[in-house]
């Protein structure tokens, strides 16, 4: 009889993983937070907010921090504080959530794609600057599935072609690139804080910045209170009163309670995670057709909170076994795992066909001086990626005798392939989604 419990064997998971996957961490001091703010009907102020903003910014170490009701709101408010406006491009990876490109659209922008990493699964610096044109007004990188980006390079390229960065930090709150956190590297960090993130506070978004300007015009775009004499930039001031983008992006203070309480805890459960996490790859290192998802060991960068937890597959390891059979291996062990990761984004009809706003072309052009678009087959490391990733457990404590049984799930579908590949029928012509990842966890069993 086969070891493998797809085959009839024994499952490789057999403990109770109680609340090792639970998240967020919720006690009785969030609770009383929420409680407070709703008995006294303060739903709708900004005072809890503003309080989670600078403790916010201090916990990040910039100089600003504005709190909006999404990560998307965010990432809006973001671009037109960069100035991204009519005709204007940004740079962007197509392999991200929609949110990192799409709102640059109704600032009558485009979005120009480009490649991700194979191994850090993030924005590929080497293929940024040939795609700067004139028009281009801000590089979108995205820490993606915790990961940061090498943010270095970025720097360099955009300093060089006077143009901005903007990272979205949602899935890498905590992440360290070369020792700093992620976030504030760049010209303008945007992020969500929706309650399957790392930084986990409910429907919330969040926009750090060190540069007053950029803050400004982020804050008037769809804070309307905050539209008053203590903005300073000149061109904004006549129009005081009323949100500049005609937006209304507050954040809902029952979320700016949670945050307060959660920033509190951030650290000390990020270090937790990245305990627990460490250790499962550490178990698999060197185990044939499985690759971590994570920085070099000594390069003083880190995973952060280890958002949707993805790991890379080396299907030539496995005599070219699908990622798909392999996940249907693993998730047979009691360990529901899955292939993919977010589908590239360029391939979208939306990208490719939509008049959105009646331009009478598609909004991807609408006000371009060239065919922007990208078909299929252009940019192959991003259509591919799907076929080379999967979903990890996401462990957030490190529980040694736990996290062995589920690494032995993955050592034992690795050491067992052979038998997996006579019924292998392949992977189906495109993996992963258009929506983000599923938040809870085990996904099958
Ligand atoms: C979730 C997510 C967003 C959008 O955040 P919301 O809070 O859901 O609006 C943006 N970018 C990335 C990479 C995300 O994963």
């Amino acid at each position: 009889m086969s070891e493998l419990a797809l085959f009839g064997g024994p499952k490789a998971v057999t403990k109770d993983p109680a609340d090792i996957f639970t998240w967020p961490i919720i006690t009785d001091e969030d609770e009383q937070a929420v409680l407070d703010v709703l008995r006294r009907g303060g739903m709708s102020g900004s005072d809890v907010t503003m309080q989670f903003e600078k403790e916010y910014a201090e916990w990040q170490g910039s100089k600003y921090a504005l709190g909006m009701c999404n990560g998307t709101a965010a990432l809006h408010s973001a671009m037109f504080g960069c100035k991204v406006g009519v005709g204007d491009e940004i740079i962007c990876p197509s392999v991200t959530y929609w949110a990192s490109a799409l709102p640059a659209f109704s600032l009558g922008a485009t979005v120009v794609f480009c490649e991700s990493d194979p191994v850090s699964l993030c924005i590929d610096p080497n293929d940024i600057e040939h795609r700067i044109t004139e028009r281009t007004k801000a590089i979108v990188v995205v820490h993606y599935l915790g990961h940061p980006c090498d943010m270095d390079p970025i720097m360099e390229i955009a300093r060089k072609h006077n143009i901005k960065v903007i990272e979205d930090v949602s899935h890498a709150q905590g992440a360290l690139y070369k020792g700093r956190l992620v976030g504030a590297i760049g010209d303008v960090g945007a992020m969500s804080c929706m309650s399957g993130k790392s930084l986990a506070i409910g429907e919330a978004g969040i926009l750090v910045t060190n540069d007053q300007e950029i803050y400004e015009r982020a804050a008037v775009f769809g804070l309307y209170e905050r539209f008053n004499d203590s903005i300073e930039t000149p061109d904004l001031r006549p129009f005081k009163g009323l949100p500049m983008g005609g937006y209304k992006y507050r954040m809902h203070q029952l979320s700016s309670a949670v945050g307060r309480v959660q920033l509190k805890y951030y650290d000390e459960r990020v270090e937790e995670i990245q305990k627990g996490m460490n250790y499962f790859w550490d178990l698999l290192e060197g185990v044939p057709g499985v690759k971590s998802h994570r920085p070099a060991n000594d390069s003083n960068s880190t995973m952060g909170g280890w958002y949707a937890a993805h790991g890379r597959y080396a299907p030539e390891e496995l005599d070219g076994l699908s990622v798909t059979r392999f996940c249907q291996a693993v998730s047979a062990e009691a360990c529901g795992i899955s292939p993919g990761c977010n589908s590239a984004l360029h391939l979208h009809p939306l990208l490719n066909h939509a008049d959105i706003y009646g331009h009478g072309k598609p909004t991807r052009i609408a006000n371009s001086n060239r065919d922007v678009r990208q078909p299929e087959g252009s940019l192959p490391v991003s259509e591919g990626i799907g076929k080379l990733v999967y979903s990890i457990p996401w462990f957030k404590h490190c529980r040694p005798d736990v996290i062995e049984e589920y690494a032995n799930a993955f050592k034992k579908v690795s050491a067992n392939y052979l038998e997996l590949l006579a019924e292998d029928q392949g992977n189906p012509p495109r993996l992963g989604g258009w929506h983000f990842f599923q938040h809870t966890w085990p996904a099958t069993k």
